[in-house]
């Protein structure tokens, strides 16, 4: 067993007293043998790798439940919300009545308190992780192995279910908005207006609507698994122990509401009770001289006067050319070619929308 960041190891014979799945992964970060046990409700708890826990009811509904944490390490607060979760379930308090699979993404970079130990794990899905060259680092690895355990979960489940997957994350800077889900690109089909409704009671009334295809954990499920998938970004990266957990609690909330077949009515839709944005311009970084032209500490969703210079690359200058034009994800940091920023505007999303 590894000593893991939260002092606590757990060996697999203790998982069903002590419910503590988090501490089992990070006991095991990196390999975890399979094993299975039925818990006092007759919910099987089948453990696939380490960070990866399939949990099926006796009796259960008709929506098959994704929900992963941890695809960057240091976003600790999903990742405590989730422990909480599993803990829950697998001690009896919380009566499961949904399939649903629980992912803690990269146990190692937890452990670090990194966002990744090598790759990006979030820009290796759809394949992207079988792209490069040379011997896959361990980000590249569990990206297919994470492909493989969502799909497994769905096929089991059957055609005709509802699947959902929620990627919860938080966001290195602050936000005008502080929680906001990323809407992955659907290649022409409406939003959906259950899901933007539900999201809404966790608390998120902002989304970005991607237009083009991605490499994210939650493409893949919209795209590779027919699921309504999601990035959710639900507040600002703080080590284990520091986050303000009540800022979480519509999220919490919900979450077991899902899973507990136990959803309150949900509001109707109101989009005057929302921000749509949809990206611009995505800003790739070409060279080593690359570097933002604003404060550091800037939060996603900024706005700047039309004009206003925001990033530059060697010869290129960026400047702001659209009004209401805004910068999310700004990090000079990533690796050449990747991207360094995404500029988005504000857009109404009447009549593309669907039950
Ligand atoms: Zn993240």
């Amino acid at each position: 067993m590894t000593t893991n960041i939260l002092g606590r190891a757990l060996s697999p014979a203790d998982l069903a007293a002590s419910g503590d799945f988090l501490a089992l992964t990070l006991s095991h970060p990196e390999h975890l043998t399979p094993f299975s046990c039925v818990l006092t409700d007759g919910t099987v708890a089948e453990i696939w790798d380490t960070g990866v826990i399939c949990l099926t009811p006796v009796q259960h509904g008709k929506t098959d439940v994704v929900i992963s944490s941890g695809v960057h390490g240091n976003e600790t607060a999903p990742i405590e919300l989730c422990a909480a979760l599993c803990i829950d379930v697998l001690t009896g308090k919380l009566q499961l009545k949904q399939r649903t699979l629980f992912l803690f993404g990269n146990p190692p970079a937890i452990n670090a308190g990194k966002r990744e130990l090598v790759d990006n794990l979030n820009r290796l899905f759809s394949g992207h992780h079988s792209k490069a060259d040379g011997e896959p680092g361990w980000e590249r690895q569990r990206a297919a192995k994470l492909e493989q355990y969502v799909l497994r979960f769905y096929q089991a489940g059957g055609e005709g279910r509802e699947r959902l997957l929620y990627d919860l994350h938080t966001a290195i800077r602050g936000s005008q908005f502080e929680k906001f889900a990323v809407y992955p690109f659907l290649h022409g089909k409406p939003w959906n207006k259950t899901q933007l409704r539900f999201l809404h009671a966790c608390g998120v009334e902002t989304f970005l609507l991607m237009q083009t295809p991605a490499s994210t954990f939650s493409y893949f499920g919209a795209q590779s698994c027919g699921a309504h998938a999601f990035t959710l970004e639900l507040g600002k990266v703080r080590p284990f122990g520091e986050n303000d957990m009540s800022r979480f609690a519509a999220c919490d909330l919900m979450l077991r509401a899902l899973v507990t077949d136990r959803l309150p009515e949900l509001a109707e839709f109101d989009e005057s009770k929302f921000n749509f944005f949809v990206v611009s311009r995505a800003v790739n970084k070409q060279t080593e001289q690359f570097e933002l032209c604003f404060a550091r500490n800037i939060e996603n969703f900024s706005q700047f006067p039309l004009g206003t210079v925001l990033a530059r690359d060697g010869a290129i200058e960026y400047r702001v050319d659209e009004p209401g034009e805004a910068i999310i994800f700004p990090n000079a940091d990533v690796a050449i070619g990747q991207r360094a920023m995404l500029l988005v505007k504000p857009v109404s999303i009447a009549g593309q929308l669907c039950d």
